[in-house]
């Protein structure tokens, strides 16, 4: 592997691969380019190849700042507040709601998930992501709810949606069209 500094592109990490076949081009998140190309090619070949991909190039390092411009990042002090805060409210809405709906859950982990909010396994122990703190009191209680249906439907069927639906009194799909406007945020 090998990395060169492009005067118009930028920097350019190039990888000879076994296993390419032929010429692949990639815009990393940081804007940064990778080239991957077979064990016979030639790095000359490569950089022509990603020299006349320059507008492809500029199009997607536009799309991809316009992306994760909407994408808040955070510091480690602020996850440790939000951390106290999940510490004070998830363990007792969740037996709240758990009691106030009849269900059962085994155990409660606090997370740092980055990928999503919460997840039920298949033995009900549910885990939350301290990052539901930055949403909105009623979505933060919809995800609990969401896996607190899990511990009597292990899926996404029919019956959980119905479920959870009559449980946020019909609001399950504009709950998750709103969720939608969320990200948790990326560690600065
Ligand atoms: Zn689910």
């Amino acid at each position: 592997m090998s990395r060169i500094e492009h005067p118009e592109l930028g920097i350019i990490e190039c990888v000879r691969s076994v296993r390419a076949r032929s010429i692949r081009l990639v815009v990393r998140v940081d804007g940064s380019l990778r080239i991957t190309y077979p064990l016979f090619g030639n790095r000359r070949r490569a950089i022509d190849f990603a020299e006349s991909k320059r507008e492809w190039i500029e199009r997607t390092r536009q799309r991809l700042k316009e992306r994760t411009a909407n994408y808040p990042t955070i510091t480690p002090a602020d996850i440790e507040r939000l951390r106290r805060e999940a510490r004070a409210y998830i363990p007792a809405t969740l037996e709240r709601l758990a009691r106030k709906h009849g269900f059962n859950y085994s155990s409660l982990r606090i997370s740092s998930a980055h990928t999503r909010w919460g997840s039920c396994s298949g033995r009900n122990g549910i885990s939350i992501s301290l990052f539901v703190m930055l949403l909105p009191e009623h979505l933060r209680e919809f995800i609990l709810l969401h896996e607190l249906c899990h511990t009597r439907h292990h899926n996404h069927s029919a019956s959980f949606h119905t479920l959870l639906n009559r449980l946020v009194d019909g609001h399950e799909r504009d709950y998750n069209r709103e969720l939608k406007a969320y990200h948790i945020p990326r560690t600065k």
